[in-house]
């Protein structure tokens, strides 16, 4: 039997972020995944700003940016009432826009990256079973030369919503299907709409069709109360844009899909030594572009955890906020997309005529339009409850434990003392800064016991702590 401290199941974005992670930590890991390649369409268009910030630690921020057409505004119409015009200038991040990346080119760069670490992904490898022991877990492998049972300290499912690690596990996936129907087309067209711009235009059936540019033609997609054509035809997406009177027309079709949509999340993204990540754990409506980006963000979470336990001997407790942290991320993703689900695609006279009257007025508000976009954008989750989050001077104001630390991640896996000025405070405080770029500890002043006590006793490093870099 081979042996292994990670086996990551599945190698789509959550799974080579995780790869990118381990390999950056230097902890041992296989990845494996049934397909024979990764994805060869757009699907997963939207790159959140938080998305591009996570993954500069890998250093592809940037070659993922030569893929991107970034969307500057956003408009979303009633007819020809808009209800949202607004556009992410300002957004506080590098990254202000929204960077439409077909997911095959986020794949292909994410593969390359791990190509150059030296890490190759196993496919045409399926898991097929596995169980747990005081040691770990023992996984059952079938691929092109056969059986193999591999034991390993750790699982990571990452293999898509519908997850053998899930089932294997029995967690249910609790959620509904929305009964609305979702077409898609990757098409060139004739128009004299500009590409920075992302256009939503919500019809009285509550149906919508939307356009989004992609940097070699752009994605129509219609959401539809009624049967849409099956296949698809290019005919149906024309009629949908003359619908909704786009200047536009399809010159070229290059991908049609017909899909439905879910809203499905497990309970427990931990089970023993085994984690759900990505799809695996939390599937929703596309509305807001962040599935993938959320699938991110939770191998983000857990990678530098895994491994200070795994390098460091620090005790597997602290997994356990993956968990909790995450959960509270899914819980609250599901919410939102439900949310605004029922708020676009709403046939009830009443429900529209209150949200066109509303919106427009709302999204003009400053507080309301930033909280909008940061939220899109995923510049504001955060994890002020979790048992890693440790205020040193509660009163305080600004920035508090669990907060983003705008611009800041650690290059390793070490959570890193700092003591900083915020841009926006006058006084200088202490920060624990987790390698995910999360504040874990703040304080007022500098004062370095505080933060050596947190490491010790929240986050469970032992021997040499180091001492604050300013
Ligand atoms: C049409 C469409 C449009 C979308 N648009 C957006 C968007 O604009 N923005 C956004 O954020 N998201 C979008 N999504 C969602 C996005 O594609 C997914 O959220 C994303 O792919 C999830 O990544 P993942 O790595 O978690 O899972 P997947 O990409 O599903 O990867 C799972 C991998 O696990 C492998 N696997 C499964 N079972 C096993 C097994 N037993 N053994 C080995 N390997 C296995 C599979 O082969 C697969 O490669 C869209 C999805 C679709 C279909």
């Amino acid at each position: 039997m081979s042996a292994s401290a990670v086996v990551i199941c599945g190698a789509g974005p959550t799974g080579m972020t995780l790869a990118l992670e381990l390999a950056r930590f230097n902890v041992p890991f296989r990845i494996i995944d049934k397909a024979p390649h990764g994805a060869e369409h757009s699907q997963a268009l939207g790159v959140q700003a938080r998305t591009l910030e996570l993954l500069e630690a890998a250093h592809i921020t940037d070659r993922l940016l030569s893929f991107a057409q970034r969307v500057e505004h956003v408009r979303i119409s009633a007819g020809s009432r808009p209800l949202i015009d607004t556009d992410f200038s300002g957004l506080p991040t590098s990254y202000p826009f929204l960077a439409m990346i077909p997911q095959c080119d986020t794949e292909r760069v994410m593969c390359d990256a791990l190509d150059a670490l030296g890490v190759t992904i196993e496919r045409g490898v399926t898991l097929t079973a596995f169980s747990q022991d005081a040691e770990g877990i023992v996984v059952d492998l079938a691929g092109p030369a056969g059986t193999e049972r591999v034991r390993t300290r750790f699982l990571a499912g990452c293999d898509g919503a519908h997850s053998a690690v899930r089932h294997l596990l029995d967690l249910p996936f609790t959620g509904h299907a929305l009964p609305e129907r979702f077409a898609l087309a990757d098409v060139r067209l004739d128009t004299s709409l500009t590409p920075d711009t992302l256009h939503v235009h919500l019809a009285p059936d509550g149906g919508a069709t939307a356009l989004f540019p992609m940097r070699d033609g752009w994605r129509i997609i219609v959401e539809s109360p009624h049967p849409l054509p099956d296949p698809p035809d290019a005919a149906a997406f024309d009629a949908a844009l003359a619908a909704q009177a786009f200047p536009a027309r399809i010159r070229e079709t290059m991908w049609m899909a017909n899909y439905h949509v879910y809203q499905r999340r497990v309970e427990r993204l931990r089970a023993g030594n085994a984690f759900l990540l990505g799809d695996a754990a939390h599937i929703h409506s596309p509305i807001g572009g962040q599935g993938m980006n959320s699938g991110i963000g939770d191998a983000v979470n857990l990678g530098w955890k895994l491994a200070l336990v795994i390098r460091d001997g620090v005790a597997p407790a602290l997994l356990d906020t993956y968990a909790s942290e995450r959960e509270a991320v899914g819980r609250a993703l599901l919410a939102a997309t439900d949310y605004g689900n029922r708020v676009a695609f709403n046939a009830n006279t009443m429900v529209r005529a209150l949200r066109n009257a509303v919106l427009p007025v709302a999204s003009h508000l400053p507080l309301v339009r930033d909280r909008l976009r940061e939220n899109v954008a995923q510049l504001r989750i955060a994890y002020p409850h979790s048992p890693l989050s440790v205020n040193g001077s509660p009163a305080r104001r600004g920035l508090r434990a669990g907060m983003r630390v705008r611009g800041a991640r650690p290059a390793g896996y070490h959570p890193q003392t700092i003591v900083m000025r915020p841009h926006d405070e006058h006084a200088a405080i202490t920060l624990v800064l987790r390698p995910d770029g999360y504040a874990g500890y703040v304080s007022d002043g500098a004062h370095a016991q505080g933060a050596v006590t947190y490491m010790r006793n929240v986050i469970g490093l032992r021997g040499e702590v180091s001492s604050p870099l300013r």
